[in-house]
């Protein structure tokens, strides 16, 4: 059984966790906040759980988790033939995580990021072996979407991507193929625009969170509106993804300061039950008016 290390145990790098493991891989969770990865163990026991009562894990639940174990440090990850980073989306952060595993890992270990903008040679920098680095790009919920972005440094080796496509499909997962390393990739780039021509229209009085999100989906046959995508992901990502792009010089992805005051305002999305909407225990939920931050 091979093993994957997942660094970074929040809102991707559980689910990332939760999938290989019900793909049959050994899997090892580190984050540098015990809390995060105790937080991520417990929603993977709920999540494959759920799975297994709708009859959707052909195995027990239990048999899963057993697989999954947290990592007290990075050490582990000389035995893994996969690492995959999921931590905040800082470059400085994320380089430092590729360097250090970089010593870590023997020279077949394949090392991935779950990076939404930042591209992979930028990532790889100052490693040893940048032609193992790949961009593995997962869509949240994990356990539930089925895309996965994968992105050509342009350092990474022509096998190395090969083994990656491969792995998104040993996790029961759907790769598409990112064959320029550019900042957003291919769907955040074209997600990514359709929300902040939402959110400008409705900082601007134009419209409402709730009819963006009906317009897109009664009118475009979107599954989830822009709106509520940006809830589930966590709006303070959302800022350090569009602060990642500007670094990069992308201007047009530059942060909406409206945005900005929501996150100062606690309004991170549905973790804390309060983003563009406003969440009630009974399910219930209210938009909310952005433009009252001004
Ligand atoms: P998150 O805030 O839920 O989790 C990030 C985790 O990284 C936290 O638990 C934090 O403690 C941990 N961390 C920070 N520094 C660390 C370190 N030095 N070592 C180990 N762990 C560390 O964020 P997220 O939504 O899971 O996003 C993670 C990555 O995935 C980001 O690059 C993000 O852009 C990308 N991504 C997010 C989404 C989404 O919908 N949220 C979708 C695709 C990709």
């Amino acid at each position: 059984m091979e093993s994957v290390i997942v660094v970074g145990a929040g809102y991707m790098g559980g689910g990332i966790a939760q999938v290989a493991a019900q793909a049959g891989y050994r899997v090892y969770l580190y984050d540098s906040n015990p809390a995060a990865t105790d937080k991520a163990l417990g929603q993977i026991r709920w999540s494959t759980e759920k799975l297994e009562s709708k009859g959707q894990l052909k195995e027990s639940a239990i048999a899963v988790q057993d697989r999954i174990s947290a990592a007290p440090d990075l050490t582990v990850a000389a035995q893994c033939a996969w690492a995959i980073e999921a931590v905040f989306e800082d470059l400085g952060l994320k380089n430092s995580i590729f360097k250090k595993l970089d010593v870590i890992c023997p020279g077949q270990t394949i090392l991935a990021s779950n990076t939404s903008s930042i591209p992979i040679t930028r990532l790889a920098s100052g490693t040893k072996h940048p032609e193992r680095i790949v961009g593995v790009h997962f869509s949240g919920p994990v356990p539930l979407m089925p895309l996965v972005e994968v992105i050509k440094g342009e350092k990474t080796s022509d096998a190395v991507f090969k083994a990656s496509l491969d792995f998104v499909f040993a996790l029961n997962k759907y790769p598409i193929k990112v064959m320029k390393d550019i900042p957003g990739f291919v769907m955040n780039r074209v997600s990514s625009a359709a929300f902040r021509e939402g959110f400008d229209l409705v900082a601007a009085g134009i419209t409402t969170v709730d009819d963006v999100d009906m317009a897109m989906k009664w009118g475009v046959g979107w599954r989830v509106g822009p709106f509520e995508i940006a809830d589930n992901a966590g709006l303070d990502t959302y800022l350090r993804v569009s602060k990642a792009y500007k670094e990069l010089g992308d201007e047009s992805f530059a942060p909406r300061p409206l945005l900005e005051k929501m996150v100062q305002a606690g309004r991170l999305g549905r973790k804390v039950n309060k983003g563009f909407y406003d969440y009630t225990s009974d399910g219930q939920r209210t938009p909310f008016d952005i433009t009252s931050l001004k």
